[in-house]
């Protein structure tokens, strides 16, 4: 009984679909991998939870294939092969710094992930700094500042209004000390996409900085930190094509060299010695391996600029072209049934990326995303999407309502407290 609301949703379905015009996804791992049904039998995998980890593109695991006899330690050894490794995992940082436009002195920091990176910079805050962020974001962007002095914006309903709001709350602060806002450039609930050239403007006429959540824009169009006129960005390997475990913060270098390293370690630090008094003095490098004390992930940081060189020379033109082709044919199938309501912060005209939520008036989320993979082999996420407050006021329920990420919280037939979520790339 899944099946009138899942038939315009499926892959296949919506690749058929698309605008042949449009052209076709990129080769990606896990095309042919099939899944038993509950009914019996089995199917070919659709994977429709890109926002969660998107599928690593065939090129960026041939990339890694073609390296991996060469692996090497890099900024420790003297033979070839950590040499060569070297010089990967640095040429990686170039590439990525081309990928994101940025500044010439910007800096390229690897982490584990966009998380990593925003937790890196919120340990980075000059002291008094405030913080100004919306109760719409993810988690990540929402909550690695509450060390520091945080102000939480309320939800807007136009992009318009996100950018008055966050004016408002500017104009309203101590002038003399540092500020940084923090915004997301996609949703990872609703795929709309955020006025963020326009949040850069306000952020930088009140003399505070910016730093943009890439996470889910970054895989779907192109990022110009230039551009965007934005102090930082983040983002992830696995949401950019890449396999897992790592990340990049980039953008200005004076807050981070001026920071106590994000880890301490070698690698961060340039000369250690012994003191008098018995205790250790430590001259910390004023790079971006600062903040990379360890052995870093080589493999993770190399497939980043391995996707960014695929999706660069891919064309984003054609990426967002055949994207937009997809979400209106996925739109369309959803609007075909009455029993689905699509979750959206800014209406239906919002621009947006490949990421849609919906309830289905009846269904308890879970139970309709478990019946989607069961019967269908159709993998999305339900849940709260790690955006509490944001699905919680799209969903009208109490924004107190306490529940687990991913936990179903309704019974079949009850007013569903959490949503389903497709999502796909330019892999789909
Ligand atoms: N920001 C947004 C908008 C996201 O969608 C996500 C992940 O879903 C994150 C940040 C966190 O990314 P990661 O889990 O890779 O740290």
């Amino acid at each position: 009984h899944a099946s009138a609301a899942t038939a315009s949703v499926t892959t296949d379905t919506a690749v058929e679909s698309a605008d042949p015009a449009c052209g076709a996804p990129l080769p990606v791992l896990g095309r042919d991998v099939t899944v038993p049904l509950v009914t019996g039998g089995e199917v070919t995998y659709a994977a429709l939870d890109y926002a969660a980890s998107a599928p690593a593109l065939q090129r960026v695991w041939d990339d890694v294939a073609a390296y991996a006899p060469y692996y090497g330690s890099v900024h420790r050894g003297a033979g070839y092969l950590s040499q060569l490794s070297t010089d990967l995992f640095e040429n990686s940082r170039v590439t990525v710094a081309e990928f994101l436009d940025c500044r010439d002195d910007d800096q390229v920091v690897f982490t584990r992930s966009t998380t990593d990176s925003l937790n890196l910079l919120a340990a980075a805050l000059p002291a008094d700094c405030q913080v100004f962020v919306f109760e719409t974001e993810h988690h990540a962007s929402l909550l690695p500042w509450r060390d520091a002095r945080v102000t939480y914006l309320n939800a807007p309903r136009t992009p318009g209004e996100a950018v008055a709001t966050l004016e408002r709350a500017l104009a309203d602060r101590d002038p003399y000390g540092p500020a940084l806002v923090c915004v997301t450039g996609a949703s990872n609930v609703t795929g709309e996409l955020w006025p963020v050239r326009e949040l850069a403007a306000a952020a930088h006429a009140h003399g505070a900085r910016i730093v943009l959540d890439a996470a889910q824009l970054a895989p779907h169009h192109p990022v110009s930190v230039q551009e965007l006129d934005v102090d930082w960005v983040a983002f992830s390997g696995h949401k950019l094509y890449a396999p897992f475990g790592s990340g990049v913060l980039a953008g200005r270098s004076d807050w981070l060299r001026a920071a106590e390293p994000y880890l301490a370690g070698g690698g961060a630090s340039r000369k250690v010695a012994r003191r008098a008094d018995g205790g250790v003095d430590v001259e910390w490098h004023d790079s971006a391996a600062r903040h990379e004390a360890g052995s870093p992930n080589v493999i993770g940081v190399y497939s980043i600029a391995s996707a960014c060189k695929a999706l660069t020379e891919a064309g984003f033109d054609s990426i967002v072209e055949r994207e937009q082709s997809l979400i209106r044919t996925v739109r369309a199938g959803l609007a075909e049934v009455p029993e689905v309501r699509v979750l959206s912060l800014f209406g239906d005209d919002a621009p947006r990326v490949g990421v849609i939520s919906f309830v289905v008036e009846g269904w308890n989320s879970s139970h309709f995303a478990a019946a989607l993979s069961a019967e269908y082999g159709i993998g999305v996420r339900d849940g709260l999407f790690c955006a509490h407050p944001l699905v919680r006021t799209l969903l009208g329920s109490d924004p107190q309502t306490q529940g687990e990420c991913g936990a179903p919280e309704a019974a079949p037939g009850e007013k569903s407290l959490n949503a389903i979520r497709v999502s796909f790339g330019a892999g789909t």
